[in-house]
């Protein structure tokens, strides 16, 4: 298979990281007979200091053109104060543009890392695996907002139409087929009219899944649940402000930031690829950043994109492999010697 991937390495220690998943793309490429082609593109910091703008029109053109988008992490103190403008302006129009609406946040415990979970070993047990689905471009945060004339009133709007909630359950499905295929879908139903539509539309999309268990949670209950017995989850399908809360609740059960893959999916196939870390301006250029999140993130492409079931199998499988050898960047060291960014890259390649 040829696929046409655009790149975006945006700042700090986007580079770096983007740079090893490349090179592990190629790898699995090269082992299963696929050609990745890649068109690098600006996009945040370095697109303001070489356009004037985060997110050149060229930029977001060409990532119409390409089969999906891997992006590193934009942003920087560098550009901080230019009045009107930030680097992350770019994330925001990259979705937009790009029609994004469901964001695919998993988290995963590894064994290997179960030190840094500040569960205890009962609760986690077997590891966990975790596929958060959230709305990305609807609800609360994009609702009417505003206050009284006089100021001392405000109001933030939660709205949904049956189109918004029924194209996101439909992609938390195909994912959940591509899983254990369990959903549970988040909401507060008791009191809010919108959750209300999420249940009735679920009633409608799972009708055409049948093999799929679906259940149902108060996203308070939900919250508990989380860190009470996360093992009982296998895909979370939620709106746009419950999921930004659950997928940071659950990203905290994994351990390092630095291990945190996300997918942004819009209509058919086409994704947006991207660690959930920022650009790191702290050890950016030290060779020290851990690529695991982007490289995992690379290997969502591959199957939510692609379709490449097992080529994605194989880079996680690979990432657990070169833990399981003790290999460790510094913000998963733990007391072990860490090695570096394109030692971890050299890693992965040598598991495959
Ligand atoms: P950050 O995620 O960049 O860093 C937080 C901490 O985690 C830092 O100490 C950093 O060194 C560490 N860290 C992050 N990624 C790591 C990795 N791969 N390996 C090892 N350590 C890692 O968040 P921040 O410091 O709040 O933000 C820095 C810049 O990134 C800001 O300009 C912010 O706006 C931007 N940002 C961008 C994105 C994005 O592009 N999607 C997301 C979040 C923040």
């Amino acid at each position: 298979m040829i696929k046409n991937i655009a790149v975006i390495p945006g700042d700090g220690i986007g580079e770096e990281v983007v740079a090893q998943t490349v090179r592990v793309l190629d790898a699995v490429g090269e082992k299963f007979g696929h050609k990745f082609n890649y068109t690098y593109l600006e996009a945040g910091g370095c697109a303001i200091d070489s356009t004037g703008k985060p997110l050149p029109e060229a930029t977001l053109e060409a990532c119409k053109k390409s089969d999906s988008v891997l992006l590193g992490a934009v942003g920087g103190p560098k550009w901080d104060h230019i009045p009107g403008i930030r680097p992350e302006q770019a994330l925001l129009g990259l979705r937009g543009g790009l029609g994004l609406f469901a964001n695919l946040r998993p988290a995963i415990m590894y064994d290997q890392l179960k030190e840094a979970c500040p569960l205890k070993e009962s609760i986690i047990e077997g590891g966990l695996n975790i596929m958060i689905v959230r709305e990305l471009t609807g609800g609360i945060y994009f609702g009417k907002s505003g206050r009284s004339e006089d100021g001392k009133t405000g109001y933030d709007v939660e709205e949904y139409s049956f189109y918004e909630i029924e194209r996101l359950l439909r992609q938390a499905a195909e994912i959940a087929m591509k899983r254990n295929k369990h959903v549970t879908v988040v909401d507060k139903a008791n009191i809010l009219e919108t959750s209300r539509m999420w249940r009735e539309c679920a009633g409608k999309v799972f009708a055409d899944y049948p093999e799929i268990r679906v259940d149902f949670l108060y996203v308070d209950n939900a919250s508990m649940q989380l860190v009470r017995n996360p093992r009982q989850f296998d895909v979370i399908a939620t709106s746009n402000i419950f999921g930004d809360i659950l997928s940071d609740e659950a990203s905290q059960i994994t351990g390092s930031i630095g291990m945190l893959p996300s997918a942004s999916l819009g209509e058919g196939s086409f994704g947006m690829y991207e660690p959930v870390h920022g650009s790191a301006p702290d050890i950016a250029g030290k060779n020290i950043a851990n690529p695991l999140a982007t490289i995992l993130s690379g290997a969502m492409m591959l199957r939510y994109s692609f379709g490449m079931q097992a080529e994605a199998d194989a880079i996680e499988a690979a990432v657990g492999k070169a833990l399981d050898a003790g290999c460790r960047t510094a913000d998963i060291a733990g007391g072990v010697t860490p090695i570096g960014t394109k030692e971890m890259g050299d890693a992965v390649i040598k598991f495959l």
